[in-house]
């Protein structure tokens, strides 16, 4: 890649129907400060079923969510949107950015799988440039593949379904050189001992991180899903989604459950440790070929009869992920860490299907 700096403008990269967008303004956008009657927003004043404040709409831009998530993570609240799931937050970025028919993404496979997905139901070309056979960017593919209409870069560290690290200087290099925007897909950062892009926002006007509390916080079942970028790209996040995109039930619970980084912080270790002593009690065995270093809570493992043993597994009522059929993952199946009593089963079965 040529080594120039980027110049990158938002306002050349947005849709021109967004950059004309005239938001849908809620009750709660037009009147935002304390009163004693609300009778702006065709709510039930008498209470609802289940709990008296879920007859009134959330707020749209979660506030005291971000404040706290702001004291978590040290990212300014003007630089966090919310969304229903980072699902949420990858489809806007086809919205904003891309214009269906004329405009393209970058995809690296084996990756996310939900980039494409979001990439068809827009009705936005993808190029996919392979990831190299360790895993890594292909700097000099990626670079022949952008074009005029190249909008958006995907990148998932620590990339599922691989487990490792993309290489930090390699990120830098594409957000440097490329007037695009560039995604880096964190939602496994917690489980690697590399830092986070999120401090480096304030360098990379063009840069996108995206977490989420699926998978390290245990609340896949609430759907919140996190980005993190300059306050403009935020603006436009929040011009496009839907008002009340996150749910008052989800607001409360998340408000709760952030008090709860200390036994988070334990599960962390805890899935590190179990992940390196069945990563090491995998490979010693001579029907496993290769477990790729792994900075997420899963690892990736390249074995012999996938297939069979993957179904041997279903029949002991445990069950993996099939990847074998995946280029670049011939022959390997993907292990989420559980706790250490259901590791030890899947060990015990798998060398029980390898050795009778
Ligand atoms: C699980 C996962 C997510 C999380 O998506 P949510 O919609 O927030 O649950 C995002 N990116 C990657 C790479 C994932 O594996």
């Amino acid at each position: 890649m040529k080594n120039m700096k980027t110049s990158f403008s938002l306002n050349l990269l947005l849709r021109d129907n967004i950059k004309r967008l005239v938001p849908y303004s809620s009750a709660r956008d037009e009147f935002k400060g304390e009163a004693s009657i609300l009778l702006d927003a065709n709510e039930n004043a008498f209470g609802s079923p289940y709990a008296r404040n879920y007859n009134r709409y959330p707020d749209p831009l979660q506030h005291r969510v971000k404040e706290k998530l702001h004291r978590i993570k040290g990212v300014p609240v003007e630089n966090i949107f919310l969304g229903n799931g980072s699902d949420e937050a990858i489809d806007i970025l086809f919205r904003a950015f891309c214009e269906p028919g004329r405009d393209n993404v970058i995809l690296v496979p084996p990756t996310y799988g939900m980039y494409e997905v979001s990439a068809n139901i827009n009705n936005v070309a993808y190029k996919k440039v392979n990831l190299t056979i360790d895993y890594q960017l292909d700097l000099d593919g990626i670079a022949e593949a952008i074009d005029a209409h190249t909008k958006l870069i995907f990148i998932c560290s620590p990339n599922n379904p691989t487990g490792n690290s993309i290489r930090r200087q390699d990120i830098e290099t594409i957000l440097v050189n490329f007037d695009g925007i560039v995604v880096v897909d964190e939602a496994y950062i917690n489980f690697s001992k590399q830092p986070s892009f999120t401090t480096d926002l304030a360098e990379f006007p063009n840069l996108v991180v995206l977490q989420t509390l699926s998978k390290a916080w245990g609340l896949a079942a609430l759907r919140l899903g996190m980005a993190f970028a300059n306050k403009e790209i935020i603006a436009v996040f929040n011009k496009i989604k839907p008002p009340y995109n996150i749910n008052q039930a989800t607001q409360d619970i998340v408000l709760e459950a952030l008090e709860g980084v200390e036994i988070v912080n334990e599960w962390i270790k805890e899935v590190v440790g179990e992940r390196e002593k069945l990563s090491a009690a995998l490979q010693v065995l001579p029907q496993v070929t290769h477990v790729t270093p792994s900075d997420a809570n899963f690892i990736l493992v390249k074995l012999e009869e996938p297939r069979a043993l993957y179904n041997f597994l279903v029949d002991k009522g445990i069950i993996v992920r099939d990847r074998s059929k995946v280029e670049l993952c011939e022959g390997c199946l993907r292990l989420t860490i559980g706790t250490p009593a259901e590791n030890k089963t899947l060990l015990k079965e798998v060398k029980r299907f390898y050795n009778g």
